[in-house]
C-alpha cells in the first residue's frame, strides 16, 4: 500500500517510509492511497482474539510491508500484560445506552500509551525495512500526556533519541513531574515559555528548516515526530474502536451488525479521526460526537464550516484539549474534499488563521460528526454526577466527553448505544477530580492523589503512586526561539 501527502505531493511512500518521515515534504500529512475494508467475516474473526491479535490483524491491512507475523510480535510486546494489565482497552458498561472505553491502562495512565507503546517499535522496524543507518531523533511538542507517553515508549529503543518540549504552565504538576523524572539514556525534556501551540509550531518550524536538517545529517541524525501527525501514531488508534465493538458484541451488549455511536474528548483530532476511519472501513458506527472544552473551535467548525483560530485561548482543567490547531483535521478534510481543497484551506489557515469549507463538504461533515463543548463548571458537575449516579470516577477530559454525549442524547433522543472514550486516569488530574466530588482538597497535588484514593475508595495507579519521592532530572526552561539550539545540543551530547 502506498502513502500520499494530504496536500498533493504524489511521491507514494511505503508505510515504513511514511512512518520514518512523519510529515510530508509539502507540509502535509501521510494517508494511505485507499482504506482497507472491514468485512463482516473479518470483524467476526476478531471477536474471539486478544487485543494484541486484533491489533496485528488491523495493522497488517495498512502496514503491508511489515508482514503479519512481525506485527503480531510487536503488538504482543507493546500490549503486554506487564504494561497494560489484562485488557489494553476495556469497555465499562454504565447503563442501557452509555458505555465507556478506557484507554488509560498503559504505563503513563493516559490514552497516548495506546499508540506510543507500539509506535517506537514500528519506527525501529521501519529503519530496518528501509536500510536506514542514521539515528532517528524524535521531536515532540506536548500539552502533557503525549510527552510522557512518548518518552516511555522510546526510552532506550535502539537507534532513537527523543526530545520533548512542553508549555511551562500548560501541564499539571503531576504531568510535569512525570516528565522531569523520566529515565533512559536517549531522552531529553525541556519546558517552553508559551502555550502548546507555540511548542507545536516550534517543532513544525524545525521540521521545515532544511538547512537545520542538513546540519543534523552531518551528525548522522534524521528527525521524525511522535505527535499524532505521524501515521504510525494514528493507525494503532483505529484498533481500539474495532476491539470495543467486538467486546460489546461478546458481552451481548450489541447484536452483531448493530450501530454504535462514539463520543471522543478531542484536542488534536487524532483519536476521533481514528474512529472515523474505522467507520469508513466498514465498522458499524453511527454519529461521531466531537467533544471540546472551552476551546470550542471544533464545535464551531462542525456547526458552521468555519475554522477560525483568531480567538482567545483558554487554559482549562482538561489541558490536553487546550488546542487551537487540530492538526489531524487536515486528514479529515483530505478524505472528504481531496488534496487540492485541503492544500488551499491549510494555506489560508497558515496565512490568516481561518478558512471556511464549502457547503458540500460541510454537509458531508455534518452527517458524520456533531460538535458539543463543555465549560469548566459543567466538567466538575459531570464528574460529580457520574460518580454519584454510576459510581464511575472520570477524569476531567473524560468528563467533557460524558457531558457532550449526554447533550447529544438529550438533543436527539437517539437510543443507539453510545461509547465515550475515556482518555486519562482520574489520578492524572487528581486535584480537579477531587474538588468535584469532595468539599475539600489538599493544596499539594500529590496529597490530592492520596485524598482522592481515600475519598473514592479507588487505587492510585502504581507509576503515579511512586512519583512524589522521585528526584527531577530535567528542569530547564527556554524561549521558543531557542528550540533548535536545544535540539542540536542534545544530539551532540
Ligand atoms: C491527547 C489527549 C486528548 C485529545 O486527543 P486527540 O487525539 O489529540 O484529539 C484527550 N484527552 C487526553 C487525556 C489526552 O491526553
Amino acid at each position: 500500500m502506498k502513502y500520499f501527502s494530504t496536500r498533493g505531493d504524489r511521491s507514494g511512500l511505503t508505510a515504513a517510509e511514511a512512518i520514518k518521515r512523519g510529515i510530508a515534504p509539502d507540509g502535509g500529512l501521510y494517508m494511505p492511497e485507499s482504506l482497507p475494508e472491514i468485512s463482516r467475516e473479518f470483524l467476526q474473526s476478531l471477536c474471539p482474539m486478544s487485543y494484541a491479535e486484533r491489533a496485528a490483524s488491523v495493522l497488517a491491512m495498512f502496514l503491508d510491508d511489515y508482514g503479519y507475523d512481525t506485527l503480531l510480535e510487536l503488538c504482543k510486546k507493546a500490549y503486554a500484560k506487564t504494561s497494560f494489565g489484562d485488557h489494553a482497552a476495556p469497555v465499562v458498561e454504565l447503563d442501557g445506552i452509555r458505555n465507556v472505553l478506557e484507554l488509560w491502562h498503559g504505563p503513563t495512565s493516559a490514552f497516548k500509551d495506546m499508540a506510543l507503546q507500539i509506535m517506537p517499535l514500528l519506527l525501529s522496524k521501519a529503519l530496518e525495512l528501509t536500510h536506514e543507518t542514521n539515528t532517528v531523533c524524535i521531536l515532540v511538542a506536548t500539552s502533557g500526556d503525549t510527552g510522557k507517553a512518548a518518552l516511555e515508549g522510546y526510552k532506550n529503543v535502539d537507534h532513537t533519541k527523543i526530545i520533548v518540549f512542553y508549555p511551562e504552565n500548560g501541564v499539571s504538576n503531576v504531568q510535569k513531574r512525570q516528565m522531569q523524572t523520566q529515565e533512559g539514556d536517549n531522552v531529553a525534556v525541556t519546558a517552553i515559555r508559551g502555550n502548546f501551540d507555540d511548542a507545536q509550531n516550534g517543532v513544525k518550524r524545525i521540521f521545515a528548516d532544511s538547512a537545520f536538517r542538513e546540519k543534523l545529517a552531518k551528525e548522522n541524525v534524521i528527525l521524525s515526530s511522535a505527535n499524532s501527525i505521524n501515521w504510525g501514531r494514528l493507525v494503532p488508534q483505529i484498533v481500539y474502536y474495532i476491539s470495543a465493538y467486538c467486546d460489546l458484541v461478546n458481552a451481548g451488549r450489541l447484536t452483531f451488525g448493530d450501530t454504535l455511536n462514539i463520543c471522543v474528548p478531542t484536542g488534536n483530532f487524532g483519536n476521533i479521526f481514528a474512529a472515523y476511519l474505522a467507520k469508513r472501513m466498514g465498522l458499524p458506527l453511527g454519529k461521531l460526537v466531537c467533544a471540546s472544552n472551552q476551546n470550542n473551535i471544533l464545535t464551531d467548525f462542525f456547526n458552521t464550516g468555519v475554522y477560525d483560530r483568531n480567538r482567545a485561548f483558554h487554559l482549562s482543567m482538561s489541558p490536553s484539549m487546550d488546542i487551537l490547531i487540530s492538526s489531524n483535521l487536515e486528514r479529515l478534510l483530505y478524505v472528504v474534499a481531496g488534496s487540492e481543497k485541503t492544500a488551499i484551506w491549510m494555506k489560508q489557515l497558515n496565512e490568516t488563521g481561518r478558512y471556511e469549507v464549502d457547503a458540500e463538504t460541510l454537509n458531508i461533515l455534518q452527517t458524520e460528526f456533531c460538535g458539543y463543548y463543555c465549560n469548566e463548571t459543567d466538567t466538575q458537575k459531570t464528574i460529580r454526577h457520574y460518580f454519584d449516579t454510576y459510581h464511575y470516577l472520570a477524569d476531567t477530559h473524560t468528563a467533557v466527553g460524558l457531558y457532550c454525549a449526554d447533550r447529544y442524547l438529550a438533543d436527539t433522543g437517539d437510543t443507539t448505544a453510545m461509547l465515550t472514550a475515556s482518555t486519562a486516569s482520574p489520578y492524572k488530574f487528581a486535584s480537579n477530580v477531587l474538588r468535584s466530588v469532595s468539599e475539600t482538597c489538599p493544596e499539594d497535588e500529590f496529597d490530592a492523589l492520596d485524598a482522592l484514593s481515600q475519598t473514592t475508595k479507588t487505587d492510585i495507579p502504581a507509576p503515579l503512586a511512586c512519583l512524589r519521592t522521585k528526584e527531577p532530572r530535567f528542569t530547564g526552561v527556554i524561549d521558543k526561539e531557542e528550540m533548535e539550539d536545544r535540539v542540536y545540543g542534545f544530539i551532540r551530547q
